[in-house]
């Protein structure tokens, strides 16, 4: 036998203010979740030509247990370096578009 549905049974069709704020609300979350990645790692790199590149050296200190030997306390010999090189996209202008009707 085939039971009738009453209005109640029906899923409900949200309605457009509900699915405009879950919209709001998702669009916010994304937002803030994106704000709290350092700037750099937001978006993917742009593949750039390194000779032409502005270049900014950082100098990093290690911490005094990251220069000090885990087995003998001793302080560690540097037998090398590393670098790690990322590039960051820094506008040059701004070009303001306008559009008119003619
Ligand atoms: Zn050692």
């Amino acid at each position: 036998m085939l039971e009738q549905l009453t209005p109640q049974d029906t899923p409900a069709e949200p309605k457009p203010e509900q699915v405009r704020a879950d919209a709001e609300a998702d669009a916010g979350l994304e937002k803030e979740l994106d704000e709290s990645r350092p700037a750099i790692h937001r978006k993917r790199a742009p593949s750039v030509d390194r000779r032409k590149v502005e270049r900014c050296e950082h100098r990093v200190e290690l911490g005094a247990r990251a220069r000090t030997c885990p087995r003998c306390g001793q302080p560690e010999r540097r037998i090398g370096s590393d670098a790690s090189r990322v590039p960051e996209y820094v506008p040059g202008h701004f070009v303001e578009h306008e559009w008119r009707l003619r």
